[in-house]
Parts: C-alpha cells; sequence; structure tokens
C-alpha cells in the first residue's frame, strides 16, 4: 500500500532559527533552514470496499509521531482535518507541548466514533497525565478538554490495518522509542541503537534518522554517526532530521553521500506499507 511520510518539523529542541542567535544557519535565506520542532506525519488510504458501487474506495488515514510545541502550526501548513492516532518517542518538551492543540481534532473523532488514541510508553504517559491533569485524571470536567485516549505502546501496534512496530532506543541514558511502519523507519533523539534493535530494521528503505551537528553530544548522535547508521541498516535513502543550527541545509547536502539528505520542513517522501 503507498503511503505518504511528511515531515512537520525538522528542527533540534530549540528549533531554527534559535532564539538570539546570529548565526549564519540562524540569520540565513534559504527557507530550507528555518526548522520547526521535530514530528512527522504518515497518510495513507484505507481500502474500503463500497457496498453500494462495488468499487474500491479509501478512507484517508493519518497518523503523528510526536505533538511539538510548533503542532498547531505545522497542521495548519499541512490542512490537517484529522488525526487517527498519535505515537509518542518520548517525553521531552519538544516532543509532546503540543499535545493539547488536538483538541480540535479530537473533537472530530469524537463525533466519527471515540477519542484519538495516543500510544505511549509507559514513563511518557505519567509526564502526559502529569503535565495535561485536566485532560485526564477521571476527576477533569474541563468542558473542552481534549478526547484522547492514552494506550499502553507494545511491541506492535495496529493503527486501522497498519503495524508500527516499537523500535528500542537510547537517548543519553534514557530509553526512547523509534517506529517501523512498512519499509520505512522514524528514529528521533538518537544516540545509541541497541544491537537487538538493528534486527527489527531489517529491510527499511526509507529512513529518516536524527543527525544533530559533526559535534559530539552526550544524547545526540552526530551526523558522521547518523551516516554510519544508515549505512549499517542499508536504507536506499536517508533523512535526517533534529538538525540544530550548526548545520546549514545547502552546505551540509553537498558533501553528502547520494542517497542521504538532511530533510526539511513540509519534504514528503512516499513510502510502502
Ligand atoms: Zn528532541
Ligand atoms: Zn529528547
Amino acid at each position: 500500500m503507498d503511503a505518504t511520510l511528511t515531515f512537520l518539523g525538522t528542527g533540534t529542541s530549540m528549533g531554527v532559527p534559535t532564539l538570539a542567535c546570529t548565526c549564519a544557519v540562524c540569520t540565513s535565506t534559504d527557507a530550507h533552514d528555518r526548522r520547526l520542532r521535530p514530528s512527522v506525519l504518515l497518510r495513507w488510504r484505507q481500502p474500503q470496499a463500497d457496498a453500494t458501487t462495488g468499487s474500491e474506495a479509501g478512507i484517508e488515514r493519518v497518523v503523528v509521531i510526536d505533538t511539538g510545541p510548533d503542532f498547531r502550526e505545522q497542521a495548519l501548513r499541512e490542512k490537517l482535518t484529522h488525526v487517527d492516532a498519535v505515537f509518542y518517542t518520548h517525553a521531552h518538551a519538544d516532543h509532546i507541548l503540543g499535545m493539547d492543540d488536538l483538541r480540535p481534532l479530537s473533537f472530530i473523532a469524537q463525533r466519527r466514533g471515540g477519542p484519538i488514541p495516543l500510544y505511549a510508553d509507559r514513563e511518557t504517559t505519567a509526564v502526559l497525565e502529569q503535565i495535561y491533569s485536566y485532560t485526564f485524571s477521571p476527576q477533569a470536567t474541563y468542558p473542552t478538554r481534549a478526547r484522547l485516549e492514552l494506550k499502553p505502546l507494545a511491541e506492535c501496534n495496529e493503527v486501522d490495518g497498519v503495524e508500527f512496530v516499537r523500535i528500542p532506543l537510547l537517548h543519553g541514558e534514557m530509553p526512547i522509542n523509534g517506529f517501523r511502519f512498512g519499509n520505512a523507519a522514524y528514529m528521533t533523539d538518537v544516540s545509541a541503537i541497541p544491537e537487538e534493535s538493528f534486527a527489527l530494521l531489517e529491510g527499511v528503505e526509507v529512513l529518516a534518522l536524527s543527525a544533530l551537528r559533526h559535534q559530539p553530544h552526550p544524547s545526540h548522535a552526530t551526523l558522521e554517526q547518523a551516516l554510519e547508521w544508515s549505512r549499517r541498516i542499508g536504507a536506499r535513502q536517508t533523512w535526517f532530521t533534529h538538525i540544530a543550527h550548526d548545520l546549514g541545509h545547502e552546505e551540509t547536502n553537498r558533501n553528502l553521500p547520494e542517497n542521504a539528505r538532511l530533510a526539511y520542513d513540509g519534504l514528503s517522501v512516499p513510502v510502502t506499507l
């Protein structure tokens, strides 16, 4: 089944431009150097046999991975009218602070049959429940709270016929989650890929992988390390994301191998589910 992976944001936690910074990338006039906080969107049409016409109509399905502080702006840009599910990689601010902006989309989901499922591991669930207690507490009474349902993240999670496989990763000391769907995988905030996770990535052709900068960082891979992983995984095409202001789009891309590029906000790439 054909699907599209769209980069909602490709910046690091502070975004690019970074506040108060006057470096060449932060002051660049190249639109590719403007990076919102990291998130992706997967869209596909779920085949639906139409009983009246016998034709194969399809329902558009939309899954978002992480809702960062820029989610509202990103959703407007992509003209999102519904979301079928959200997956969370981990509970850092740049990945979760836009959750409340799911509210209008969650009202639509509720009218169509139920709350939007949010798949999150135990640690992420605990943080979301604490920050958004007015949404998740059993005592919550705020009338226009988001209609969301936290679901425990399993090794394999099915959304409307598509499997999302959890890829265990390390972000410094913190265990976090990447996701594989069909021939693609999204792995952000990675500093190490445990050996067992490589087996789950076998056959991945389109890889979206974080690469912060050239200089080492305790919780993020460098571009060089990320390139090495993409070679080992054998991806046909690698798109780097979660990019800091150290990496200018044009200049960095000139020095990358042909099948690896910095992604940019709004980029859509075809994947197969
Ligand atoms: Zn991050
Ligand atoms: Zn993080």
